[in-house]
């Protein structure tokens, strides 16, 4: 049964145009529980953002694996770990358990999903999308179509676990998550392209137009703005600042600081580019290599 419902699971998260990574043995891996899933539980890894680590399959010196059924790479893909129950979720009977059952033997009961991120810091955009996804699926496949089956580690954990986080200690706000993995109105990353003209008008009304990677590359946009009282009239602005993720704004950070000079090394731009979509790597590359010439 267990391997039919993942067949499943992995079927309709293709369908929703994700990519779905199977780890060798997944139909068979399992820590020797029978599954009676009735729902899921997301987690993070705390660790370094990435695809699933080996550690997910192995286990720990204090914990047998398989420690979760999915992995939510860096990526949006996901990798299918075990059919059969994992251990990550412990005994059930937490702070927010839904329709959930508070029992000892709480991992037969539901899936985890091992988001791939530190939890000290925001799970990016493509995670977030397809975590979203991937609750709103299994709790149409085991449970009784019902979201707030999907619960966070943090809501079930009889031992005091915060995951999934975004800053020390803190969880997501996960009525939001739910609210959004119901609706399916999920959001989509680059929706405004970095070559795409951005509009400023000036309080004389001097309009200046200037593309959205030439302005990255620029200009520190606060200071600029303080320094000639030019106020944002373009919306894109915003849609582009609200679309960013946040190795994104740490990278336009980075350069903001010094928007003469680009003094990443290429570890440092790999490290800020971690998660970022392959189109915006593309047009973050680009400006670079116009940054570095001129
Ligand atoms: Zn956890």
């Amino acid at each position: 049964m267990s391997v039919a419902r993942a067949r499943e699971i992995n079927a309709r998260l293709r369908a929703a145009g994700i990519t779905v990574h199977e780890w060798a043995g997944w139909e068979s891996r399992g820590n020797g529980q029978t599954s009676a899933y009735e729902g899921c539980i997301v987690h993070h890894t705390a660790t370094a953002y990435g695809m699933a680590p080996a550690i997910l399959v192995n286990g720990r010196p204090d914990l047998a694996g398989p420690l979760c059924n999915y992995a939510g790479n860096v990526d949006g893909s996901v990798t299918v770990i075990a059919a059969h129950p994992a251990n990550h979720a412990g005994a059930g009977g937490g702070r927010s358990m839904g329709p959930l059952p508070v029992t000892t033997t709480f991992n037969r009961r539901v899936m985890g999903l091992e988001i791939v991120y530190p939890g000290n810091q925001p799970m990016t955009q493509a995670q977030y999308r397809t975590a979203a996804i991937w609750a709103r699926i299994v709790t149409d496949v085991l449970g009784y179509g019902d979201i707030q089956r999907a619960r966070a580690h943090a809501e079930t954990s009889a031992t005091g676990k915060w995951d999934p986080g975004f800053a020390p200690g803190r969880t997501i706000d996960m009525n939001a998550f739910r609210a959004t993995a119901a609706s399916g109105q999920l959001p989509v990353e680059d929706t405004v392209s970095w070559t795409e003209n951005l509009t400023f008008t000036a309080p004389d009304g001097t309009v200046t137009t200037i593309q959205a990677r030439d302005w990255v590359m620029w200009t520190n946009f606060a200071a600029w703005q303080a320094a000639n009282g030019i106020a944002t009239t373009n919306t894109k602005l915003d849609a582009i600042a609200g679309t960013l993720n946040d190795n994104q704004a740490a990278l336009l950070a980075a350069i903001g600081d010094d928007p003469t000079q680009i003094d990443l090394t290429d570890a440092q731009v790999q490290m800020f580019l971690n998660g970022v979509s392959e189109k915006t790597k593309a047009a973050v590359k680009a400006a670079l290599r116009e940054g570095t010439d001129a």
